[in-house]
């Protein structure tokens, strides 16, 4: 992070910070980068300038569901017994709840889709904001329930940037002992991957595509702009 001088409004946090190359984070343990062809079809039309804010939306959506269903491949089962219209039988069903912590706002659109997959899953909403002056992230609103019973808890924001906010979410949820988090996020920058990665090498990192770097407002490049406001329509 730019070093900040007090009273002083840098105007570009990321200008001469030094960043790591995509090929240099590419085989970090614990991060799963998805190579499902529909996934790369949906990325480029989010992507898109063009792709307006209802479309946008329903893209991510879309691409949260498909990060679920990949990032929700190894859950514990227990067994169920039931019975079927002709007999009984023992399935499975899933062991322990399962959390999903939309950071605001922008990962509310993400966790509307992991919801298409698993709708049981409880939702807790975590505001986080960027402080644009010195990219630290300031939680402003936290609605984490206070009995805990989970199997796993997904923190879900779409752009991993510099990897403030998502180093202070799972902060926050392993102080409240969740025993299992993963960080879902649909692009992430080399930068922001490598520090989550660093602060929290115990935590899964599941990713619909790693771009190339930041620019020197901390936007992720070649990226899809400001996800928040292309999901709400507010440029
Ligand atoms: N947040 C966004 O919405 N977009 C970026 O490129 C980086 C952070």
């Amino acid at each position: 992070m730019s070093e900040i001088i007090e009273g002083e409004r840098p105007s570009f946090p990321m200008r001469g910070v030094p960043q790591p190359t995509r090929e240099e984070v590419l085989d970090l343990p614990r991060v799963h980068i998805s190579t499902h062809p529909v996934m790369h079809h949906k990325m480029t039309a989010l992507r898109d300038k063009n792709t307006p804010p209802p479309a946008f939306y329903r893209l991510v959506k879309e691409i949260g569901a498909l990060l679920a269903y990949e990032a929700t491949a190894n859950l514990r089962l227990e067994p169920e017994t039931i019975e079927t219209p002709l007999q009984p039988m023992t399935g499975q069903r899933l062991a322990g709840g399962i959390g999903i912590t939309p950071i605001l706002r922008a990962g509310l659109g993400l966790a509307e889709g992991f919801r298409e997959v698993i709708s049981e899953a409880q939702v807790w909403h975590l505001g986080l904001r960027r402080d644009e002056r010195t990219l630290q992230a300031l939680e402003y609103y936290n609605r984490l329930p206070h009995q805990i019973d989970l199997q796993v808890a997904y923190a879900v924001d779409p752009m991993l940037a510099t990897g403030g906010s998502a180093i202070d979410a799972i902060n926050v949820l392993k102080r409240r002992g969740i025993p299992r988090l993963s960080y879902v996020c649909i692009l992430a920058a080399p930068y922001g991957l490598l520090k989550l990665s660093q602060a929290h090498p115990d935590i899964d990192i599941y990713i619909a595509a790693l771009d190339e770097s930041l620019n020197d407002l901390g936007y992720i490049l070649p990226g899809l702009g400001d996800a928040g406001d292309r999901q709400f329509g507010t440029f």
